[in-house]
C-alpha cells in the first residue's frame, strides 16, 4: 500500500487515506521547530502506530505536543491514548458529546454478534475486520469554544468550533498561512455525508464557516483532498438533498419512504448512498416533523436502506 502521508506546505502533512469505506479517516499534521501538532487520531491502535511512525519520519522524530480532535468518533479518536504526554483539546460541545458515543467494546460486540437483523448485519460487514481491543477512550484534556488562535513552533494555527452538524460538536483546524483547512467529518470526499446531530442544515452551516476562510485546500474527514469549488459543490449536494427531504416532511411522507426516494434521487455513485437515510432524517428533525433519532437508529436506517 503507498504511504498515505502527503505533504501540502513545508509545515503541514495530511494523513490522506484512499479508501471510503466506514472507518478509513483522514487526519493532519503541523509541524515546525521540533514541535508538532496532531489532528485526530485513527480507529485502532495499530492503524494509529502506523501512522505515527511515517509522521516521526516525516518530521524528524518532532514531539508531538497537541492533538486536536475534530469529533468524538472512534475513527478519529480511539487512538488518543498512544499519546499520552500531549494535551487533547477539543471543543466543548464535542467533549460533552463523548458519553453519548458507542464504546469500543460495545461496536465489537455488535459486529461480533452474528445477528441475522440488518443492524447487526451491518455493523459485522463494515466493522468486523477491525480489532479494537486495547483501546482506552481517551477524551480531551482541554476544551475550548469559538475560535482559538495557537502557535505550533512558528506556525499559527485556528481552531474553530464549528457547533453541531456531522457530531454533536465538530471542530476544524484552519491554517491562514497555507490557506488549508483540515475539516474532520463536515466534509466527505467520494462517499456520501453522515448526519449524527440530527440536523442537516446545521452541516451546511458548518460547511459555509469552513468557506469563510478563504482556504484553498480542504482535507475531508473521508476521501481525498478537495478544492474550494468542490467544497462549493459538496454544499450543493447537501442544500439539493435538504430541499427535497423538506418537501417530503412537508406532505407528510414517512421517513423510511422518503428516505429511499431521496436514495433514489441523490445517490449517484458515491459510496454508501444509505447514509442518505441520516441526511433525511437531519432535515425531518429540522423541519419539526420528527425528533433527533438515536446512533442506534440512524444505524438500522442505513442497514434497512442498503
Ligand atoms: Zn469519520
Amino acid at each position: 500500500m503507498n504511504s498515505a502521508l502527503r505533504q501540502l506546505s513545508a509545515t503541514t502533512w495530511a494523513w490522506v487515506q484512499d479508501s471510503t469505506d466506514w472507518g478509513f479517516s483522514n487526519a493532519g499534521v503541523v509541524s515546525s521547530q521540533g514541535v508538532s501538532l496532531l489532528f485526530d487520531t485513527q480507529f485502532t491502535l495499530d492503524a494509529t502506530r502506523a501512522m505515527l511512525r511515517e509522521i516521526d519520519e516525516a518530521t524528524a522524530g518532532s514531539a508531538i505536543r497537541t492533538v486536536v480532535t475534530s469529533h468524538q468518533n472512534g475513527d478519529h479518536s480511539w487512538g488518543n491514548q498512544l499519546l499520552p504526554e500531549a494535551e487533547i483539546i477539543t471543543s466543548r460541545a464535542s467533549a460533552e458529546h463523548m458519553c453519548h458515543e458507542i464504546t469500543p467494546e460495545q461496536l465489537t460486540a455488535l459486529s461480533h454478534a452474528k445477528g441475522v437483523d440488518s443492524t447487526s448485519r451491518y455493523a459485522a460487514r463494515h466493522f468486523g475486520n477491525f480489532d479494537f481491543s486495547g483501546i482506552t477512550v481517551t477524551g480531551p484534556t482541554r476544551t475550548f469554544t469559538a475560535r482559538e488562535e495557537m502557535t505550533v513552533g512558528g506556525v499559527t494555527v485556528e481552531l474553530i468550533d464549528l457547533g453541531p452538524g456531522h457530531s454533536a460538536g465538530d471542530v476544524a483546524l484552519h491554517l491562514p498561512q497555507d490557506g488549508i483547512v483540515f475539516a474532520g467529518d463536515v466534509l466527505f470526499q467520494g462517499g456520501h455525508m453522515i448526519v449524527w446531530s440530527g440536523s442537516l442544515a446545521a452541516c451546511v452551516e458548518s460547511v459555509d464557516a469552513l468557506l469563510a476562510t478563504e482556504a484553498d485546500v480542504f482535507v475531508p474527514g473521508h476521501g481525498q483532498l478537495m478544492e474550494r469549488a468542490e467544497v462549493v459543490d459538496f454544499r450543493g449536494y447537501l442544500t439539493d438533498v435538504q430541499e427535497a427531504a423538506v418537501a417530503y416532511a412537508q406532505d407528510g411522507l414517512p421517513l423510511d419512504r422518503a428516505a429511499a426516494r431521496v436514495h433514489a434521487e441523490f445517490a449517484g455513485s458515491l459510496a454508501h448512498p444509505e447514509r442518505l437515510f441520516t441526511a433525511t432524517a437531519g432535515a425531518y428533525a429540522d423541519t419539526g416533523a420528527l425528533g433527533a433519532l438515536q446512533t442506534l437508529e440512524l444505524v438500522k436506517g442505513m442497514a434497512d436502506l442498503a
